[in-house]
This record gives C-alpha cells, sequence and structure tokens, in this order.
C-alpha cells in the first residue's frame, strides 16, 4: 500500500472551481479531468478539529467524542478547550489525548505499513502506545500549557491598551540604543514554594537598520520588520532543569521608540516535558534534517495581525514560512518513503481565509495557485522516485464563507425566556444564570446544550420535557432574522440526526448550523453574551467556516478517480486511503472534565484564534 496524503485546511470547492475554469490551477485541474475531484461532505459541526478527526476515523463526533473547540462539565457549566483535555493525578496535571479512537494511520500500522501524520488536527500528545510517526497539529500548546498569545514589548505598556490578548511587555532603556526585558516562563519550584521564573532579554539598536537581540547565550541579527530565525529560550524551573523552548522575533519599530515582537514561546521538539510528538528518533531527525519547524498548533498568529502588532505582509510571511517548513519535511521524507501512509496537513490557507476573504481577493488566488504548486512538487518527487501504484489524496476538512455578523446565542436565549438571568443587566455569563429558571444555553461554536435534570449540576428540564423544548428552540431559531432580512440559523440539528456511536451522549443537545454570513461569536463560545443578539462584524478575521456543514464543504481529490464515491464524504476516507473501513469498538472512555483552575481553562480559551 502506498498511499499520500495531502491536507489543505479550509481549501474552498466553489473558489477552486472558479479557478479553475480560468485555468490558474494546472496541476488540480489534471485530476478534475480524470475523474478525481468532487466536494467532500463534512461533519456537524465543520470545525477543523472535529473534521480532521472524522477524516482519519471515518467517524462523525458521537463516534469520536470532539464536538466543538470547547466543551463544558456539565456538572459545573465552565467551558474548556477540547483539543486539550487534562488529568489530574499524583504525578500533577497531565494533558491527555482529545480522542482515543482509530485512526487510519493506527490501522495502517496494524496492518503492517509504515504510517506518518504531520500537523494533524487534535493528535497531541501523542498517544504512548502509537506506532504512528507524528507531529501534531492544531492543539498543540505553547511553553505555557495555553494554546498561546505573541509577546510584544514596549517602553510604553499604558499605551498598549487595546491588546486584549497580546501579552504587553515593558522594555526598559539601559543606555544609548539599548534596551532590557523580561519573558516570564512557567512556574519554577523553589525551596519556598512556586514562584513564576523569568528570563531576561537585551536589545542593541545601531541604526534604523540593524539591531542586535541576546537572549541567553545567543546573538541574534534583527532587520526591522522582518522575522528573526528561529530563537531558542530556556527558563530555569529550579533543582538544575529548565523548560525549553522557541520562538520567532521581529523588531516591529525602532521610531520613535522601539517595538520588539516574539511570536508565543513554544514547545521545543527535542526538549519538550509533554510528549510532543513521536517516536523521538523521528523528531531528531526531521529538526536536524529539515530545519527548525514552529511547534505551536496554530503557529499563523492572527491574534497579533487581529491586534496590530504585525503588518498584513508580516501575517503572510510567516504563514508562508510556515507552509514552506512544512514542505521540506515533507520532500525529506518522500525521499525515503516506499511504502505506507504519509500524510501533511498544510493549515496557513485557513488562516489567511479568515484574515483576507473579504477584501484582498489576489491574496486568496495566490494562495490557490500556491498549493496547486506544492501538490506539482509532491508529484514530480514521487515520480522521480518511481513508486508505481502510489494512490494521491489531496483533502480538505471544509470550505469558506463570509462572516459578517457576530451571534450572541445566549442573550438570543435570554430574550426568548429560555435564559433567566439573576439580574438584568446588558453583558452576562453563565454565571450570572438563575439554572432554577433557566431551561437552555450555549457554548462552543456550534453547540447549545438543554439544561437536563440529572446531567446539568442544577439542571430543571426533565426526560418527558425535553421534545417539546427541543422543537420549540428550533423553530424559534430558524424563524430568527438577521439586519439583511435573510436567515441567521439555516438549520438545527439534533444529537441524535446528527451523531451516533458510543459519545453520543455526551455531545450538545442541539447543532446550530448558522446560514453563510453568520457565526457564533468569541463571548458565545465562552458561554457569555452582549447587549443585542447580533453584532456587525468589524473585526480583520471576516471570515469563517463554523456554519452550517452544508454551506461550507471541503474538497477531495484522488489521482485514482473516485469512480466508487461519487458523493464522498469523511465517513469513506479511511477506505479511500488504506481501501478499507475501520473496525470501532463500541464503548467510550467517558469524558475526563478537568479540575483545572476555572482561570487557567479560561486562559486556555481565550488564545484560540475563534475565540
Ligand atoms: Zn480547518
Amino acid at each position: 500500500m502506498k498511499t499520500i496524503i495531502v491536507g489543505f485546511d479550509a481549501f474552498d470547492p466553489t473558489l477552486f472551481e472558479h479557478l479553475h475554469n480560468e485555468g490558474k490551477l494546472p496541476n488540480l485541474s489534471k485530476y478534475v479531468d480524470n475523474g478525481g475531484y468532487a466536494p467532500f461532505a463534512v461533519p456537524n459541526p465543520p470545525q477543523s478539529e472535529v473534521s480532521w478527526t472524522s477524516i482519519s476515523t471515518g467517524l462523525n463526533p458521537g463516534g469520536h467524542g470532539i464536538f466543538d473547540f470547547v466543551h463544558r462539565n456539565p456538572n459545573t457549566y465552565v467551558p474548556n478547550v477540547s483539543l486539550l483535555p487534562t488529568k489530574t493525578s499524583a504525578i500533577g496535571t497531565q494533558f491527555i489525548p482529545p480522542h482515543n479512537s482509530q485512526t487510519l494511520f493506527e490501522q495502517a500500522v496494524r496492518d503492517g505499513y509504515p504510517a506518518t501524520s504531520l500537523w494533524w488536527p487534535a493528535t497531541f500528545p501523542a498517544r504512548f502506545e502509537s506506532p504512528v510517526r507524528t507531529i501534531p497539529g492544531l492543539g498543540a500548546p505553547d511553553i505555557l500549557g495555553r494554546l498561546g498569545v505573541g509577546i510584544l514589548f514596549t517602553e510604553d505598556p499604558e499605551s498598549e491598551v487595546d491588546k486584549r490578548k497580546t501579552e504587553v511587555k515593558r522594555l526598559e532603556k539601559t543606555g544609548a540604543g539599548e534596551y532590557r526585558g523580561a519573558f516570564t516562563g512557567p512556574s519554577g519550584k523553589t525551596l519556598s514554594g512556586m514562584k513564576e521564573t523569568t528570563l531576561e532579554i537585551n536589545l542593541q539598536i545601531t541604526d534604523s537598520k540593524t539591531a542586535k537581540l541576546v537572549i541567553g547565550k545567543q546573538n541574534i541579527e534583527l532587520e526591522p520588520g522582518k522575522w528573526s530565525t528561529v530563537v531558542e529560550v530556556a527558563f530555569k524551573i529550579g533543582f538544575g532543569m529548565s523548560v525549553r523552548g522557541i520562538t520567532r522575533a521581529m523588531l516591529i519599530s525602532t521610531e520613535p521608540a522601539p517595538k520588539l515582537y516574539f511570536l508565543p514561546l513554544q514547545i521545543h521538539p527535542l526538549h519538550s516535558s509533554w510528549r510532543y510528538g513521536t517516536p523521538k528518533g523521528f523528531i531528531k531527525d526531521l529538526w536536524k534534517n529539515t530545519g527548525p519547524f514552529l511547534t505551536l498548533g496554530w503557529p499563523q498568529d492572527t491574534s497579533g495581525l487581529e491586534e496590530n502588532c504585525i503588518t498584513d505582509e508580516q501575517f503572510l510571511g510567516l504563514c508562508d514560512q510556515i507552509r514552506e517548513d512544512r514542505e521540506r519535511a515533507l520532500m525529506h521524507l518522500l525521499g525515503k518513503y516506499k511504502e505506507g501512509v504519509l500524510a501533511c496537513v498544510f493549515d496557513s490557507l485557513d488562516r489567511v481565509q479568515h484574515m483576507f476573504w473579504h477584501d484582498r481577493p489576489e491574496v486568496l488566488e495566490d494562495w490557490y495557485v500556491k498549493l496547486d504548486g506544492l501538490l506539482g512538487r509532491i508529484e514530480n518527487r514521487i515520480a522521480e522516485k518511481n513508486l508505481k501504484n502510489t494512490r494521491i489524496l489531496v483533502v480538505s476538512d471544509h470550505g469558506f464563507k463570509s462572516f459578517n455578523h457576530k451571534i450572541h446565542l445566549n442573550r438570543y436565549l435570554v430574550d426568548k425566556g429560555f435564559i433567566t438571568p439573576f439580574e438584568k443587566k446588558e453583558e452576562g455569563n453563565l454565571k450570572d444564570v438563575d439554572w432554577g429558571q433557566s431551561q437552555a444555553y450555549g457554548v462552543g461554536l456550534n453547540s447549545l446544550y438543554l439544561n437536563l435534570q440529572g446531567r446539568e449540576g442544577k439542571g430543571i428540564v426533565t426526560e418527558a420535557q425535553k421534545p417539546k423544548l427541543v422543537d420549540s428552540i428550533s423553530k424559534k431559531l430558524l424563524q430568527w432574522k438577521g439586519p439583511d432580512g435573510n436567515q441567521v440559523v439555516q438549520k438545527v440539528y439534533t444529537r441524535d440526526e446528527v451523531f451516533d456511536g458510543p459519545y453520543t451522549q455526551y455531545g450538545p443537545d442541539l447543532i446550530v448550523g448558522y446560514a453563510p454570513g453568520y457565526r457564533a461569536s468569541a463571548e458565545t463560545g465562552l458561554g457569555e453574551w452582549k447587549k443585542d443578539a447580533v453584532e456587525p462584524n468589524k473585526d480583520h478575521w471576516g471570515a469563517d467556516h463554523c456554519m452550517d456543514a452544508d454551506a461550507v464543504p471541503g474538497v477531495l481529490f484522488s489521482n485514482q478517480g473516485l469512480k466508487n464515491f461519487p458523493n464522498p464524504s469523511y465517513k469513506d476516507f479511511p477506505k479511500l486511503a488504506i481501501g478499507k473501513e475501520l473496525s470501532h469498538k463500541d464503548s467510550a472512555i467517558p469524558p475526563t472534565y478537568s479540575e483545572e483552575d476555572e482561570e487557567v481553562l479560561e486562559e486556555r480559551l481565550k488564545d484560540l484564534g475563534y475565540l
């Protein structure tokens, strides 16, 4: 068996077909001509972590247990990141794999073939027992165990109050053109207890074109406005131990005062205290032989762009760098490839579309052409090796649509009487809810839960009341019209309608399929609400896919044609990739609800690009 899977996160069929008709994507067009192209049905909700897991397992969320970026603990109503569940034991709090379902990669190994999964979402931490060579994708945390935000050093931190996510730090002048600052690292152990660690940085500005950054023993040349090479950081956490990480720096301005920006401090793959990837020798080979790469699950710094720390072009440069790093790794492995499954997910296009869908169509076109070129280079590499009968699959986890209005679902539920807050206030969150008088609530980007007796901590809705309530909420949501006169929600699904499998019982009761143009607000994701149920979206982040799955299909290309798969979906993918369906045990490990601090959970959530 020889299968190469190329994942193009968010590659959109409508945009593809348009550029195909204009003859701009020659490599992908060959597949269309040979009957090897089809739009690809994705699961509900069409979120990356859900969909990529469905693609690798053939299961919907009821089968694999990832229902939304954000889940909640039914007992406490506290939201958490589905991608980063933790378990607390005698040895402390540890990350545990976000799902346990069998993947096509594991089945390939079981069948006697090597399998490699590069940057596939929801694969951090690596499974102990897994024989799959893995570098994790979306979901891999920074060195603080968060999803990661950039750090801005400036002489005047007070002037940066508009920064909602970015960590702002003071840069202190120590001499002519010389400045000092310090990162805050993980907590370290001292004899007197836990203490925050720091790491000093020094900046020396020679003139408007050259500067030097000194961190520990490293001297890094900085060219204003350009990303540095990968910088290593190390925090001494006590008793001779240190936590090591990586980042890239950029001097974003020198005049009138310097501003120095860093990408989130990310896991050093060779020195991680968590199981970053597997096996160690594999990670080492890639790191040493194909050069350093960013390790954060969401390395394209959308927050830095959203908060004006970096420019469009600096953001796009970073996206391209990430594409290039992954391409180098994939090409290196293709050079050694003989058989088995080799998969690599490229996700910069998703971030580019989130930020530029609206006003920079030329950037989008550029990226479709870029990925088409990448596929051409992969095909050439395979042809060079004379690997006959190699199956090539190109797949995306969803398409894309405009995101013009933010929906505060919980405000709507308050207005319609499904949520009763203790006090009438303009804004609120789930802590303000009188659960004794509330029937339903939203947490996550597409999830709606009933306040069910026996499941929710203060549940009041009985099983007998459930059908009528579900019906009433669904009807109201479907009647809801936005300011443009269009339907806000195009479909509402009940849990049993779209999910099957052992995890179904843990999923949301209703899945809200927003119509194109509408998406849940960041506040909704966290269970909060604002004054109005609909708010115009004025963010740089102007397009999305967390809508109804029917509105945002993905794409599928196969060099061996799709004759037997006229309407392919994620359910077909394992069969397409390894020639057989996966068998899944019909039992589920109950979800783990973290016992971590609410504050820790909240911090982790806020770093998610979507929130
Ligand atoms: Zn995606």
